[in-house]
């Protein structure tokens, strides 16, 4: 077990540093180096996330009887940041992975722990397979099915996205009950993804092109009683006290790590790109610093907001209350990490010229900073979400039932 020499002391800002000097050197030795190859080549990550599974990183959340750091959802987030400024696709993979995981923490019983989250020290990797084309973004309403054979299941269902699809050891499947036809009633399913029933189609998209994010199929996929999350029709509380928030929380801090990552090659690319004419470097036009500054002071925000989050999840959670108080927030704060890695993006990309058009970290930072917005929640919905709160509209949520 690494031992953090400092104490567990959440508010300083100490500890948040201490954490993030920790995990910096398989960063610089491992993902950074490979960031490259996995854009080019679509490579799946593994040998990152084998680097981060060995030293505990995998199980950043889970309680460490169950092998894990046991760092909250504050050491996650940082985690997941520090991953981002140099490699979404390895830090999607991870965030779904730690997601899976913490599923499995909060809702399983021994059993499954035993079988599912001790291997994760091995390399075990997990994710989510919710979404299906069927109903498209609005993940919270699946038309498939699971059926019953005998008191175990069988799962047949086409999910549209599932990140570290074909890689995963075990997919965390979302999916209507067996004899249901109440569009609320899901249940959660743990997956074991080398079940032959099991095929995963490439993933060929504009970014996080390491992801192996597409289209994958469960066919006749037999599923034991032992592997069902908590019980049958639990779905809804699971994805919102279990899934979602980690889920969010993961996927936004990806987003301020990419943020993060355009802003620092931009700042590099100016100060050293000097027009030999008038002996001055890019970074001596006010107009440049400025479009910086800019992406900088969202930056420093952001940041403050994540930490903030992360640690009243902590606090939820200690508390034995429910996480889904902080529903709404989570979802405004995706939105806005995502919008912010799309910005910190194409401002990069304009501050380089046609240095940055060209082949290379601005042009695979701007495609990457883009799969944000389409994720789920969509900015869109998200925002649709948000504002029928705020206004007190129901939300579409759960309400399905004209789809046979
Ligand atoms: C890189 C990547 C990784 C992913 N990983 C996973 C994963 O691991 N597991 C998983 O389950 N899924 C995953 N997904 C799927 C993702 O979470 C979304 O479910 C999916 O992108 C939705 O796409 P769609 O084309 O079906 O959207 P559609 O629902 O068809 O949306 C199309 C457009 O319509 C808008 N729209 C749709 N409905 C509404 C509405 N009610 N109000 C306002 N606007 C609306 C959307 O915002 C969008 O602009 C991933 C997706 C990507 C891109």
């Amino acid at each position: 077990m690494v031992n953090y020499g400092v104490e567990r002391n959440i508010y300083s800002r100490k500890y948040v540093e201490e954490i993030r000097e920790r995990v910096r050197p398989i960063i610089q030795n491992v993902i950074e180096p490979n960031a490259e190859i996995i854009d080019k080549e679509g490579k799946f990550p593994r040998e990152n996330l084998l680097a981060l599974a060995k030293e505990g990183w995998n199980s950043v959340t889970i309680p460490e009887k169950w092998g894990g750091l046991d760092l909250g959802y504050l050491g996650f987030s940082i985690v997941v940041e520090e991953i981002g400024k140099f490699d979404a696709s390895t830090a999607l993979v991870y965030a779904m992975h730690v997601g899976a995981a913490q599923t499995i923490a909060l809702y399983g019983n021994d059993d499954q722990k035993e079988r599912w989250l001790l291997p994760i020290r091995q390399g075990f990797i997990g994710t989510f397979s919710s979404s299906e084309k069927a109903t498209g973004g609005h993940v919270w309403f699946n038309l498939s099915q699971a059926e019953r054979y005998g008191k175990d299941y069988i799962i047949n269902a086409e999910k549209s996205f599932t990140t570290s699809g074909g890689e995963a050891d075990f997919y965390i499947l979302q999916t209507r009950t067996p004899d249901t036809t109440d569009p609320s009633d899901n249940s959660f399913f743990i997956v074991d993804g080398h079940d032959k029933g099991i095929t995963a189609k490439p993933w060929k998209a504009l970014g996080v092109r390491g992801n192996h994010s597409g289209p994958i199929t469960y066919r006749n996929v037999k599923v034991s009683h032992r592997d069902l999350v908590g019980h049958e029709g639990l779905g809804k509380e699971v994805m919102d006290e279990g899934v979602n928030p980690i889920y969010l929380l993961g996927l936004a801090s990806t987003w301020l790590g990419v943020a993060q990552g355009a802003l620092t090659a931009a700042v590099d690319h100016v100060t050293k790109t000097v027009n030999k004419g008038f002996n001055n470097s890019l970074a001596d036009h006010q107009v440049i610093r400025q479009k910086l500054a800019e992406v900088k002071i969202q930056i420093t925000a952001l940041k403050a907001w994540q930490l903030d989050l992360a640690r009243h999840y902590d606090e939820l959670l200690a508390e034995g209350e429910p996480l889904s108080l902080l529903a709404s927030e989570v979802i405004e704060f995706k939105v806005q990490a995502s919008e912010l890695a799309d910005f910190a993006a194409r401002t990069a990309m304009d501050v380089a010229g046609g240095y940055g058009y060209k082949e290379g970290i601005f042009e695979r930072l701007y495609r990457d900073a883009r799969a944000g917005i389409p994720m789920a929640p969509s900015n869109n919905i998200a925002r649709d979400q948000v504002g029928k709160l705020l206004v007190g509209l129901p939300l579409e949520l759960w309400n399905e039932g004209r789809i046979k």
